[in-house]
Parts: structure tokens; sequence; C-alpha cells
């Protein structure tokens, strides 16, 4: 081996001794600009990882800077805490024993095995210890282990030794927080044919005496903070029971959700955002604002629209039935239940049965029934109830379609990921070279959709490509369709990006997100190619030779669920809708009883112009009517007395915004119903204090 290696960085290139860690890499390519926790290597052979910065680099490596104000740089702080948060609480509950704990979006959590649920009392605790122990500058230290000496180690760890087998057969190689089977190593050498090593980090306590002792250790593929002091923030947020490896068969956790920061600002600012969330929580406003219903009896992942939400609902479902009939789809209308032998067909009972509810037997129907997961195989009974031509392509076939899927009730949560919803769903029957336009037509269709509904412009759009695992089709079909959607993408002029291996089993989608008024986002709009449904089903039409052919598939939901947009629209709203989705738009108030015969004039007159409005009668005082008004969210409020009777004005008092005195009645009809017709977005969004924190 020679003595010295060389390391790149860009077009940068240095000599360094072997044995030369990442960090003195970066620094002597002067690298860095700005706080770093880790680095991502490029080794000769093209293999890039995310390595420590205590850990030497191989010669030849390329080296980049992971900061820890970036995605990826936050997700190491925060795996990092997970490891202090589990020492923690190893210290503080001698007989826990610990399971995973990886990083997860503006966070991560930590498993234990614990004779007792944790109390708020224990996380304060925990994170007191936290503290403590970070104020120790522990320093997380790699080391390899042979697999026997891994299992001897954390031989009282039952859940360690079992992700230790699980990982040797290759079952969860993929799982985020596991200690995977490392890749040889430039600085080591490695015989390929060797035994796999297992990664477990130390993290360790330097003795006033120079002496150093480990204080805990975790089986764990890295990378972390090189010190316990690099991270800046944190705090414990909730505990909650998870079962091992999310099946219900296996023992029951205790879960520990924590946040880690690359600042206390930051942290600070994540902190706020959940109080705000908190408020806003669409369950919350939904029960307050008498939008939807949620009892028990019901179940959970279902829900009543009550009137105002139903209003609210309608006008959602009017705008895009109106849409996609302008943009040239077809309706039509499905039942909510078929026959097993359609989602037999149609592949569902082999490859989605784990969320379909089960099969309703029926004495003198010969076959079990089920209730719809999707609408697609609907919507190509729809397309095979004649023979179609070339020329009706593409034929896009639309329905506001409810379905069912049993998600279990762990995931379930309210309107957001919901056993019972409706879709906005179409199925695109189209050539070949039809695909792209379509879909672009489908990003254009959603980008209008967002604006009209006040969450601008789409914040992110994913392509998503074929899993690994459970997928059909061939590898020409795969990659014809992605190439499409990826063109697709390009061509609406967004920048996207690709997610590895999260499309469907039955072909790649696009994924569109958007930002609500408190910078959260959120996944809304799928689109999916899909070539095998119309193998499955056998559906061809005819083309301009004469002979059949085989139509790709579109499918696409622009709303998504519209439950799911529903209740990120009342949360992004703070249930403030702008006039033309409000269920009631208008309040009136007569000062006194005396009055009640011009306010029920005003409200004929509004009602006229297609405004929904409310009289108030004076039953109660004024001031507690208006502030009624004030809590039910009611854009405009007028309040109508004597001066305003004899001159035909009304005074009108906004949600938000200024009053207006004497402005006449008929002044008033038209501004908001030309606010309505506009479907106006100026009024302004419900920001309440603090709720700028995550934008
Ligand atoms: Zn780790
Ligand atoms: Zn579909």
């Amino acid at each position: 081996m020679s003595q010295t290696i060389t390391v790149h960085h860009g077009d940068a290139e240095v000599q360094l001794h072997a044995g030369t860690t990442a960090l003195q890499a970066l620094k002597a390519l002067e690298a860095i600009r700005g706080a770093v926790v880790a680095a991502e290597v490029t080794t000769t052979d093209g293999a890039r990882s995310e390595w420590d910065l205590d850990r030497p680099v191989p010669d030849g490596a390329a080296l980049t800077p992971i900061y820890a104000d970036t995605d990826q740089g936050r997700a190491i702080l925060r795996h990092s805490t997970a490891h202090l948060m589990a020492q923690a609480v190893t210290d503080l509950f001698p007989n826990a024993k610990w399971a995973i704990g990886p990083p997860i979006e503006d966070g991560f959590y930590y498993d234990f095995d614990v004779a007792a649920p944790f109390t708020p009392d224990d996380l304060e605790r925990i994170e007191a210890r936290m503290h403590e122990l970070a104020r120790e500058r522990q320093r997380y230290v790699r080391e390899e282990v042979p697999k026997e000496a891994a299992r001897q180690e954390f031989a009282d760890q039952p859940y360690k030794v079992e992700i230790i087998d699980l990982v040797d057969d290759g079952t969860i190689l993929s799982a985020v927080d596991t200690a995977a089977p490392d890749a040889p190593d430039g600085d080591t050498g490695g015989d390929p044919a060797a035994e796999p090593t297992f990664t477990v980090y130390r993290n360790v306590r330097d003795l006033d005496d120079g002496s150093t002792e480990v204080a805990w250790s975790d089986l764990c593929r890295g990378p972390h903070v090189p010190s316990t002091e690099r991270i800046p923030a944190f705090k414990l947020l909730r505990s909650a029971g998870a079962y091992w490896r999310g099946r219900e068969d296996q023992p029951m956790l205790q879960r520990i959700y924590g946040t880690a920061w690359e600042s206390k600002k930051a942290l600070q600012a994540h902190l706020d955002l959940i109080e705000e969330a908190k408020k806003r929580d669409h369950r919350k406003l939904g029960r307050d604002l008498e939008l939807t219903h949620h009892p028990d009896e019901l179940g959970p992942g279902l829900s009543i629209f009550l009137p105002n939400g139903a209003l609210v609902r309608k006008q959602m479902e009017d705008w895009i039935r109106d849409e996609t009939l302008a943009r040239g789809y077809q309706p039509v209308y499905t039942p909510h239940i078929a026959k097993e032998d359609l989602w037999r067909i149609s592949g569902h009972l082999e490859n989605y049965a784990e969320l379909m509810y089960p099969g309703m037997e029926l004495d003198d129907a010969g076959a079990a029934y089920r209730l719809k997961p999707m609408n697609c195989p609907f919507h190509i009974l729809a397309f095979t109830s004649r023979t179609r031509s070339y020329r009706e392509l593409p034929l896009r076939i639309s329905e506001l379609g409810t379905v069912y899927r049993y998600e279990r009730s762990g995931v379930v949560n309210g309107m957001l990921r919901a056993r019972g919803f409706t879709q906005d769903d179409s199925h695109i029957f189209c050539r070949a070279d039809q695909v792209v336009d379509e879909v672009v037509g489908c990003i254009e269709f959603a980008r209008d959709l967002y604006a009209a509904f006040g969450l601008g412009e789409p914040s992110r759009v994913a392509v998503s490509t074929r899993p690994d695992a459970k997928s059909i089709g061939t590898d020409e079909q795969w990659d014809y369709a992605e190439q499409a959607l990826m063109a697709a993408a390009e061509r609406s002029g967004y920048d996207y990006q690709i997610d590895a291996g999260e499309g469907a089993f039955y072909g790649p989608k696009i994924d569109i997100h958007a930002r609500d008024a408190i910078g959260r986002e959120w996944q809304l709009t799928t689109i999916q190619v899909d070539f095998n449904l119309p193998e499955r089903f056998d559906i061809t039409y005819v083309g301009d030779d004469g002979e059949r052919h085989r139509p790709f598939m579109v499918h696409r939901a622009l709303f998504g669920s519209i439950e799911r947009f529903f209740a990120v629209m009342v949360e992004s709203f703070n249930g403030a809708f702008p006039t033309w989705l409000a269920p009631e738009q208008v309040r009136v108030l007569p000062v006194a009883d005396e009055f009640d015969g011009y306010a029920t004039e005003v409200a004929q007159r509004l009602r006229a112009a297609g405004v929904r409005v409310h009289v108030d009668l004076a039953d109660a005082t004024l001031g507690n009517r208006i502030r009624e008004a004030q809590t039910s969210k009611v854009p405009y409020t007028l309040v109508v007395g004597g001066s305003e009777a004899e001159a035909r004005t009304v005074a009108v008092r906004p949600y938000q915004g200024d009053q207006r005195k004497d402005v006449d009645l008929d002044v008033f009809v038209a501004e908001v119903a030309a606010e309505i017709a506009t479907k106006g977005l100026d009024r302004p969004v419900d920001r309440a204090a603090g709720s700028g924190a995550g934008a």
C-alpha cells in the first residue's frame, strides 16, 4: 500500500498521508463552508456513501461536505441524537431493551422494550440526562465487528440479535437504521468472500486521567456527528406504543419521538410550527366550525361532512367536474362493490389484498363481493363497453369515486389518511405516443387546481421509479413509462426529482406536492402510467391499420383524495375560507328587532345574487352576535339599524380587514357577487402569530 493518498473535491485535488480522516481531507481541500456533520465519499469504483468525519478516507476518493442545515445533514444529526436518547434511557432504565432509532421527517424516534409506558415526567428526566451526556462531549467511534462478535456483544439485546440475523439473510438490508454489512474500506482492504462485518458505534467518554471509557454502544450503519457536543439543539416530544417491525404479532414497544436541529433558533421555529399546527388541526376546526364529524361509532378514518363542510366540498366537486368536462373528460358513475372476479383479474387480490376489506359472502350471489379500494377496474369496464377506435383516443374517463382501504389503525390519521375517501379519479386510455401530452395536461391541470384553491404553485414534483420488490411488467415497459413521465415533467417546466423505487407495483408515477400557509408540504396529486391493467383486462382499440392495439392507461387524481385536500385546506386557511368557498359568506345582524325587516330584505337581495347568507335575528346582544360571527369565521358581517334602513346601506365588518360604514347595498351586493364569481383569494389568509415558522 502506498503511504500517500489522493483525494478530490470538485476540481481540487490534494495528496495526503494514508489514514487521513474525512474532516482533515475536507480541510486540506478547503471544501468546508459551514457547520459540517459528515462527508459524502465517492470511491474510485463509483460507490457513494455517507462517511464519519473522523473515519480515514480511501485513496482516490472524492469528498463533499454534508452540512448541518440540509435535509441530509439533519438526518445525521437526528439519528445521532437518537443514540444519545437511547443512552440516556438505558442509564435511567437499566432493564430497557432497545430496538431501532431512525431519523424521520422533522425528527427521530427510538423504540424501547420497557416494563411500563413512558410518562411525561420520564421524558423530562430522559431529556435532562441527554443534556448531561451531551456536555460530556462523548465521541461516536466506529468499529467493524464480525457477525459472531456482534451477536455476543448484544447477547442480552434480543432486538439487536434479531436485526443481526435479519441483515445477514438480506431481509432488511434497506432498513433505515440497521447495521448493513459494510463495503470493504479502502483503508482496511477487504476480502469479498469474508464473513460480512457489522458496524458498531461506541459513545466514548474521555476521562480526566487521559484514559477513555465506552459509555454506550449500538449496532448501526452510521454515520454520526463526531461528538455529542455537535448536537446543537434537541427536544423530546412524545411517546406512543409501536409494534416491533410494525407487525401486530410482534411485541409492543414504547417509542419516544424527538426532534433535533442545527441551531436553537431552528428548533424553536419548528416547535412554534408544531404549536400552530395543533391549533389548526382539521379535526379540532372541523368540530369548532361544524364542518365534519368523526364519532367513535362511525369507525376510524371515516367522516361525516356536516352542512358547513358539505358546502365547501360541493365547491370543490363543482370546480373539478366543470374543469374535467371543459378539458375533454367524459363522466361515468360506478358502484362501490364488485364481484371478487373483477379484483382477481385486476390483480388487486394478489397485490393489494392487505388494504382491502374482506369479502362479503352472499347466499344467492354465487360469488363474494368486495368494497372497491380503487376505481380503475370500473373505468376499464366503461372503456370495454364496446369496440374502441383509435379516433376516440385519448379517451379520458372521469368520476368522483369513493374508495375504501383498510389502513392499519396505527396509520389512520383523521381525514389525512382515511379508510373511506373520494378520489377525483380519471383514467386516460391513449396510444403510446400520446402518453407524454396527456401527462403534461395532468400536471398543468394540477397546477391550476392548486392556484384556484389557494395553495400556490406546486412545491415539489417527483418521479417515482420501479420498486425493488413486488412489481410487474417488463424492463422495456418500465423504461418507456419512466421516460415518458420524466419527459412530461421536463416539458411542464418544473424542476423534478427522482424518488427511486417509490413507484406503484404496476407502474411509475409522478407525485405533486404543495405547501400550505404555514409552510408544511403535502403530497396531493398522483399521476401514474400503467401498462399492466390494459394487459390483464386484455383491452384493445382498433388502429388506423384495422388491427387491434393495446392502449396505455394513465391514472390520475388531482385533489388526490377530496377528504385529504379538504383537511389540508381547513388547516391552511385556519378554517377562514375565501369567500367563494366559505359555507356561509355573509351574515346580517339587525341592531334591534325593529330592523329585522330590513335585515331580511338585505339577505334576500344577496341570496338572489347567489350569495350564501344568513340573518342572525336580534335575540342576543349585538356584541355577542358580532363575536359569534367572528368565531364562525364568516367572511362578511353586515350590521344594519335605522340609518342603514333609511339610506339603504349596510355597515360592513369583514372577518379580516377594515370596517366600512354606509356602504350602498347595491354596491356591496355587486362587490361580493363579483368576488365569488371570480373565485377570489384576495381575502387575507388567516395567519396567527408565529405562523411564519417553517415557511
Ligand atoms: Zn446510528
Ligand atoms: Zn386508477
